[in-house]
Formats: C-alpha cells, sequence, structure tokens
C-alpha cells in the first residue's frame, strides 16, 4: 500500500504569546488558529493526507517542540501559520518564508552535534560512518530539502495569489527556527497584515479562512503532485 504523505500545520504563538496584536486588539494567535483549523480540515477532506496540528487549542508551544512534533510524527511536510504586522498600515498582503542559508548552516551544525545525527538521513546510521562521510550526507539532506521548501514556497505563492492580495517579493527567506528541521520540507505563510484596517476584518471572516484554507490545500496538492515523492 502506498504512504499516505503527513503533512503538519503549526498555528503560530499560543497561550500565553498572543503573537501581533491589531490596534484594536485581534491577536494573531487566535486569526492562525482559526484558519490553521479550516486547513486541517479541508486537507483531512481530501483522504489523501494524514493532518496533524502542533497545537490545536490555545497554549504556549515552545518553537522547539514544533520542529520536534514534525520530526517525531515523520513530517512529509512542514507548514507554520502567522500574521504579522508592519509599521505602514496602508500595506497590506500575503508573504512566504523559508529558512535562509546561513540560518540552516547553523542549525544543522548544531543538530550535527547531537547524538540523534543518526536519524535525520532516511535510515543511515550515520554513527557506522566515518565522520566526513556523515557530515556529507547531513548536507545533501539538507540541501535537497532546502530546494524541495523553496519548490513549496512557488506552490504556496501560486495558489494563494489566486485568493490574497500579496506583498511585493512574496517569496522571501529569515532565521526562523521553526523552520529548521533539515530534512522536512518547510515554509512559514504570514497569512496578511493585522495592522492593514481592511486586511484584519478578512482575516477575521470565516469565509475569508476558507478561502485561504482552499488555496493552501490547492498547493499541497501541487507540490505533492509534481515534487514531494517521499
Ligand atoms: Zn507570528
Amino acid at each position: 500500500m502506498r504512504r499516505v504523505p503527513t503533512v503538519v500545520i503549526d498555528p503560530g504563538h499560543g497561550g500565553a504569546d498572543p503573537g501581533a496584536i491589531s490596534q484594536d486588539g485581534v491577536y494573531e494567535k487566535e486569526i492562525v488558529l482559526a484558519t490553521s483549523r479550516e486547513f486541517a480540515r479541508a486537507l483531512a477532506a481530501r483522504h489523501t493526507y494524514r493532518v496533524v496540528l502542533t497545537r490545536s487549542t490555545d497554549e504556549f508551544l515552545p518553537l522547539r517542540k514544533r520542529v520536534a512534533c514534525a520530526r517525531a510524527c515523520k513530517a512529509d511536510l512542514f507548514l507554520s501559520l502567522h500574521a504579522d504586522t508592519l509599521p505602514d498600515p496602508g500595506v497590506r498582503g500575503l508573504s512566504v518564508f523559508t529558512l535562509s542559508a546561513q540560518a540552516s548552516d547553523r542549525e544543522a551544525a548544531a543538530l550535527a552535534l547531537g547524538e540523534n545525527r543518526a536519524d535525520l538521513v532516511g535510515g543511515v546510521k550515520l554513527s557506522r560512518e566515518p565522520r566526513d562521510v556523515g557530515k556529507i550526507l547531513l548536507d545533501l539532506t539538507r540541501r535537497e530539502t532546502s530546494n524541495l521548501s523553496i519548490t513549496l514556497a512557488r506552490d504556496l505563492i501560486a495558489q494563494l495569489g489566486r485568493e490574497a492580495v500579496l506583498l511585493d517579493r512574496p517569496q522571501r527567506s529569515a532565521d526562523f527556527a521553526v523552520l529548521t528541521a533539515p530534512d522536512i520540507p518547510s515554509a512559514l505563510v504570514e497569512l496578511g497584515c493585522l495592522s492593514n484596517t481592511a486586511e484584519r476584518r478578512l482575516l477575521q471572516q470565516p469565509a475569508y479562512q476558507q478561502r485561504l484554507a482552499r488555496g493552501l490545500v490547492r498547493a499541497i496538492d501541487m507540490f505533492f503532485a509534481s515534487h514531494g515523492s517521499a
């Protein structure tokens, strides 16, 4: 039987950490949890994925635990959902982040020192290999993951661009700790700007959350159809 891909959806923030807050008191943690639930529901309804949420309630979850959750359930793909505030209230739009190359080097270096190094590279027992071989294998895995993450980001922009306004240069990279699993294609979606009144109103609406969820589902389908044979 063909293995069903596991998609981990990570609603940002939660509990004591509200994330971004709009001027009129709308919390990022609530917007992203509601949208993540819609996304999880729509994705599960396809019956072609195993869907896991890192949190399904208003609880605090450290970044490391989110990555650990993805690795523990052998995720084929990891998506973290957020919404931000920008200094200019006139600016609105969605953007997608992948890990910047520098951050991914540093994280991988730290991980390589850990004792769980072996299970990072699909079943290859690195501990039995000479040191350099282990490092090369980890490096190859990381590079492949980075390429797949960029493909995933492109698919997300293509599909979400049909549902939402995009920021200028919507595809970006940054040092997000939550994107550092060396072996799981990962992206972080900033769904919109809570600092923009029109977009903040939209983000609160279930109908708009469902629209975003539909775009996210199409992007996941697109990713696995063309590149995601795990
Ligand atoms: Zn956030």
